[in-house]
């Protein structure tokens, strides 16, 4: 799958411009997780991560290209041991899956990315997400500072949520908490998002009927979409 491969290449060649660093190894295990979101209180919080008129974003991108050989975690700007106030953020995950194809395992294997995304609750990590406007707000509790939370292990408690998925190789994640980088590649999310939405109208069975279609602007975008659902439709004839 190569639909959200520009959308990649943005992310890849802005966070190497802004500075982007491997953290993969920083933390030697992933942060513990709870089963459910749990509440952070105003007077237990540390910081937020996008809190008050900070940008935030989160957006997944998949592909099937080997542009992530392996599961990594990277950071553009501050870690959260570095962070005392509200600042801006970017939590992007590009995940690297085995050729899925258009059957129903491809509509399961994007359906559970899109699961996985909202679903992991680190302790004394608190996300707050709007998938209407792709927004991602994080109330880091003081004891979770004191403990020495850091984005490295967070992000590998992410990856391990994903690597759980069928067809999931490979799962980088990337956390922006320089306010300039979040602005650059939000805009993206919605494009992503829509790709997504696409897809999975697509494998549900949707009429390809481009003169009526409410995807139509996204195939219009996005470069292999269309030929994809066509090519679909001509297989299952
Ligand atoms: S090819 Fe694109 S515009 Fe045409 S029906 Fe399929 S999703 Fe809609």
């Amino acid at each position: 799958m190569k639909l959200y491969d520009s959308i990649i290449k943005t992310v890849l060649d802005e966070t190497k411009k802004a500075g982007v660093v491997d953290i993969t190894d920083n933390a030697a295990s992933a942060w513990p997780v709870n089963e459910q979101s749990e509440l952070v209180m105003q007077r237990d919080s540390a910081f937020e991560l996008g809190g008050g008129v900070n940008p935030s974003v989160n957006y997944t991108l998949v592909s099937t290209e080997h542009i992530v050989s392996e599961d990594g975690v990277f950071l553009v700007g501050p870690d959260l041991s570095g962070i005392n106030s509200d600042v801006a953020f970017a939590r992007i995950v590009i995940i690297e899956t085995e050729e899925i194809g258009e059957s129903e395992e491809a509509y399961n294997a994007i359906r559970d990315m899109e699961f996985a995304r909202y679903h992991v609750f680190p302790k004394g990590y608190m996300v707050r997400v709007s998938s209407q406007s792709n927004q991602e707000q994080v109330r880091i509790s003081k004891e979770a500072k004191a403990k020495g939370i850091d984005f490295s292990a967070i992000g590998k408690a992410y990856i391990e949520k994903y690597k759980a998925i069928a067809h999931v190789k490979n799962v980088r994640v990337i956390f922006i908490t320089k306010a300039e980088t979040v602005e650059i590649l939000k805009p993206y999310a919605k494009t992503a998002d829509d790709i997504t939405k696409s897809l999975t109208h697509i494998y549900d069975g949707l009429a390809t009927d481009c003169g009526h279609c409410d995807f139509k602007k996204v195939c219009d975008e996005v470069e292999g979409m269309r030929e994809m659902h066509l090519g679909m439709a001509k297989k299952n004839k």
